[in-house]
C-alpha cells in the first residue's frame, strides 16, 4: 500500500500535487501518475521509477488545472509499468481512480464486466474500480462511486475524478487510511497526515465505510448509502518534520507499528 493525494482549490495543481507526493516519498513505491481536469477534460501523466521522472515528463508536456488526484504506487496486482500506475481511466478516458489497498473480488468483476463490453488495459485489481463506476453511472460521481463501492470486497482508499461532473473529487475508504484536509477555498485529502501538513493544519480522518464529496469551496462526507456523517474538523499541532514520524521518535518505529 502506498500513497494518495488529491487537491482541489484555486490555484494550479499539479505543483500541489507532486509535492504531497514527495512527502509520501519515504513509504516506498515503484511508480507515479496523476490525473489534473484541464481544458474541460482530464489529461493524465504517468511514469515508472521515482517521482523525478514524473516531473520530468510533466516539464516536457505540462497540465494545466486547478483540481487532480496523485498517486504513488506500491504493486500488489500486475508488475510494475507504465500501463499498471495509476490513475486508471474507464474505457473512454472520462473516469480517472486512484487506489491504495487490494479489491479481493477483482476477478468475478472483471470477467462481468469483461461480458458487458469494457476493455481492460492493466493487470491491476484496481482498474475494476474505474469500470465499475463507469457501469454505476447515472447522473453524479459519488452516486456512481457508492453503487460500485457497494459490490467490491477487499481494502480501498480511493480519489475518483470525472469529466462529466467536474470540480469535484470523491474519495473513500475501507481499511485503507485517508485523511481530508481543509484549507482556505481549497480541499485536500490524503492517506497520511504527512502529505497535508505543509498546507493545512485543520484534518478530518474518515472512517471505514465513509466517502467523501470535495469541492473547491466546501466537503460533504457520507456513508456509502449516502447517509450523512457530521465530524468536528481536528487541529494537528505538528510541523512538517515531526509529522513525518507521528509521534513516533524515529522512522523505523512507526513503519514497525504500522506492520
Ligand atoms: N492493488 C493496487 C495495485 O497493485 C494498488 C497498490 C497500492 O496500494 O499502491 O495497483
Amino acid at each position: 500500500m502506498c500513497g494518495i493525494v488529491c487537491y482541489l482549490g484555486k490555484r494550479p495543481a499539479l505543483p500541489i500535487l507532486v509535492e504531497c507526493l514527495r512527502r509520501l516519498e519515504y513509504r516506498g513505491y515503484d511508480s507515479s501518475g496523476l490525473a489534473v481536469f484541464s481544458n474541460g477534460g482530464i489529461r493524465s501523466v504517468r511514469a515508472v521509477g521515482k517521482i523525478q521522472e514524473l516531473e520530468e515528463r510533466l516539464r516536457q508536456d505540462p497540465v494545466a488545472g486547478t483540481g487532480g488526484i496523485a498517486h504513488t504506487r506500491w504493486a500488489t496486482h500486475g508488475a510494475p509499468s507504465e500501463a499498471n500506475a495509476h490513475p486508471h481511466p474507464d474505457c473512454r478516458g472520462e473516469i480517472y481512480v486512484i487506489h491504495n489497498g487490494i479489491i479481493e473480488n477483482h476477478q468475478e468483476l472483471r470477467r462481468d464486466l469483461e461480458r458487458r463490453g469494457h476493455a481492460f488495459v492493466s493487470e491491476t485489481d484496481t482498474e475494476v474500480l474505474s469500470h465499475l463506476v463507469e457501469e454505476c453511472w447515472r447522473d453524479t460521481l459519488e452516486d456512481a462511486v457508492m453503487r460500485a463501492l457497494r459490490r467490491v470486497t477487499g481494502a480501498f482508499g480511493i480519489g475518483v475524478i470525472a469529466a462529466a461532473d467536474p470540480a469535484k473529487i470523491v474519495v473513500a475508504r475501507r481499511g485503507s487510511p485517508l485523511i481530508l484536509g481543509i484549507g482556505d477555498g481549497e480541499v485536500f485529502a490524503a492517506s497520511d497526515v504527512t502529505a497535508l501538513v505543509s498546507h493545512t493544519k485543520q484534518v478530518i480522518y474518515l472512517h471505514d465505510d465513509e466517502l467523501a464529496v470535495l469541492t473547491d469551496d466546501t466537503y460533504r462526507i457520507s456513508n456509502l448509502l449516502d447517509q450523512p456523517i457530521f465530524r468536528d474538523q481536528q487541529t494537528v499541532d505538528w510541523d512538517v518534520a515531526s509529522a513525518e514520524k507521528q509521534g513516533y521518535p524515529h522512522f523505523m518505529l512507526k513503519e514497525i507499528h504500522e506492520q
